[in-house]
């Protein structure tokens, strides 16, 4: 299921348990893993239900089984579960049992990769990952949602009799609910919905918030894993689990939610995020300065001007924080309420704040869809200029964050790229822009589409970064073909 390459080798130490090294030297792009995914799963909170085989919506039952969906193109699914329900120890189950909780689909089709002999071996890796159920049974993360939408109904159903070997109690279930959250990437199905898929070593690397490593996935939901940046022998082969675009403090939150970490990584213990002063506050003493966070061994301290050494209180950044997320809940889409957020929060935060990141992204996104449905009747040259220069804000920390190869970066050289595009053939068109002014804009969307293209060349064909590729490369020649007409070199 899985193939490691032979330039990583698995190691084991105390802070990471297993992991993977880098068994020689590395270049940026080569490909490290490829792995099938032991399970594709929909959400727990998932109500409408997929078709067994390739997870696309379906309202029909397989006629054998009668439990599963099975869709119109796919003729059976996986033969031991069927066979499970139609003639084996399941036979007896209620039929009706994904129909009135299909929440429980993951789960179940994991506890038939257990029963079954010819799969039980490739659970192994994940079922022997031990999981501390304490750390989670009060938390705030999914337990109760497991409880409700998962581990009752399958005990309520009959199923942990027809698996006696297995041992089924609240406890067992519970732990694989967690096992298979903590080793899913979201994968995106062939109607476009977003599924669960669980790679058991893909997965299960160590967690760094600068991830040495890039995970591609295509639509038949194999991973494949490239390095991002050039490794060293015995380096450890890391991936990121959180949005990189967020700050410290809410990187530290998500994973302690989804996966019970406490990261202590070189972004997470370096005050200036990488020199991005993500998280960095305007000072409140002095006009020019920027308070950054004094980390204290706890993970927590209060922030301090780096230019005239003024305290800023712990208590009231985040006092600050809360209430403009509440802010920025309330704006509920509407570009005037986040262009009035963005000049308020201007005056009190670091232009990289993650927050200001946040509220431009929103602004971007809705100019973007607005420029889609032709909303704005004659497309405004200044809601265009606006969406260059947000797009165009989030360039340099979208490099900072994520060396190396990063969709990240390749996405937002795109969204950049387009905006740019969109500008200035209107503003050509209207004879704002002389020919040359003209060329020079294209020559800077040719190189901005030409970094994206390199971002993304180790992507597969057949996945959405390898149909981005050709989005950009259609550009690219539109680009090139008017830089030919106008840019008279
Ligand atoms: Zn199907
Ligand atoms: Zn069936
Ligand atoms: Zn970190
Ligand atoms: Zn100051």
């Amino acid at each position: 299921m899985q193939d490691f390459s032979e330039k990583i080798q698995q190691a084991h130490n105390e802070k990471l348990g297993r992991h993977l090294v880098a068994n020689m030297n590395i270049d940026a792009g080569e490909t490290l893993l490829e792995e099938r995914p032991l399970l594709v799963a929909p959400h727990w909170e998932c109500g409408q239900m997929k078709c067994a085989q390739c997870m696309q919506e379906s309202y029909v039952m397989c006629r054998r089984c009668q439990v599963f969906p099975l869709c119109m193109d796919c003729s059976q699914h996986s033969d031991f579960e069927c066979e499970f329900f139609a003639s084996g120890a399941g036979s007896r189950i209620c039929k009706d049992l994904l129909v009135k909780n299909y929440g429980i689909c993951g789960l179940l089709k994991l506890l038939l990769l257990l029963e079954d002999p010819a799969t039980r071996a490739d659970c192994q890796t994940l079922v022997e990952r031990t999981v501390q159920l304490e750390d989670y049974r009060d938390g705030e993360g999914m337990w109760q949602e497991h409880e409700e939408q998962v581990v009752r109904p399958l005990l309520a159903s009959g199923l942990a009799e027809a698996m006696p070997t297995q041992q089924l109690t609240a406890d067992v279930l519970h732990a694989h609910c967690i096992r298979i959250d903590c080793n899913a990437f979201e994968v995106t199905g062939r109607d476009g919905e977003t599924l669960k898929g669980v790679y058991v070593c893909g997965a299960g690397l160590p967690h760094h918030c600068v991830p040495n490593t890039v995970v591609a996935l295509d639509e038949q939901f194999n991973m494949k894993l490239y390095a991002a940046v050039p490794l060293n022998d015995g380096d450890v082969i890391y991936n990121s689990y959180t949005n990189p675009l967020m700050g410290t403090s809410q990187r530290q939150h998500q994973l302690r939610l989804s996966r019970h970490l406490d990261c202590t990584c070189s972004r997470c213990q370096d005050a200036t995020e990488m020199g991005t002063h993500m998280s960095s506050m305007k000072c409140r003493e002095c006009s020019a300065g920027f308070a950054i966070c004094e980390i204290g061994p706890d993970g927590s301290g209060d922030w301090r001007c780096l230019d005239c050494n003024a305290l800023l209180p712990a208590a009231d950044v985040h006092e600050l924080l809360a209430e403009a997320g509440g802010a920025l809940v309330e704006a509920k889409g509407d570009l005037q309420v986040y262009e009035s957020l963005l000049v308020r929060y201007k005056q009190l935060l670091h232009p990289n704040h993650f927050l200001l990141l946040d509220i431009k992204q929103n602004i971007a996104s809705i100019l973007r869809a607005a420029a889609l449905m032709n909303s704005m009747e004659q497309p405004c040259k200044k809601l265009l200029a606006r969406r260059v220069e947000l797009c165009s804000d989030l360039l340099p920390v979208c490099r900072a964050v994520v060396p190396g190869l990063s969709k990240l970066y390749a996405i937002a050289l795109f969204e950049y790229l387009l905006s740019l595009v969109e500008l200035i053939e209107l503003q050509f068109a209207e004879s704002d822009l002389t020919k040359k002014e003209y060329a020079a804009q294209l020559r800077i969307g040719s190189q901005a589409a030409k970094e994206a293209l390199d971002m993304l060349r180790f992507e597969p064909e057949n996945s959405a970064e390898g149909y981005l590729t050709d989005r950009i490369s259609m550009e690219l020649e539109r680009i090139d073909s008017d830089l030919m007409k106008y840019g008279g070199r």
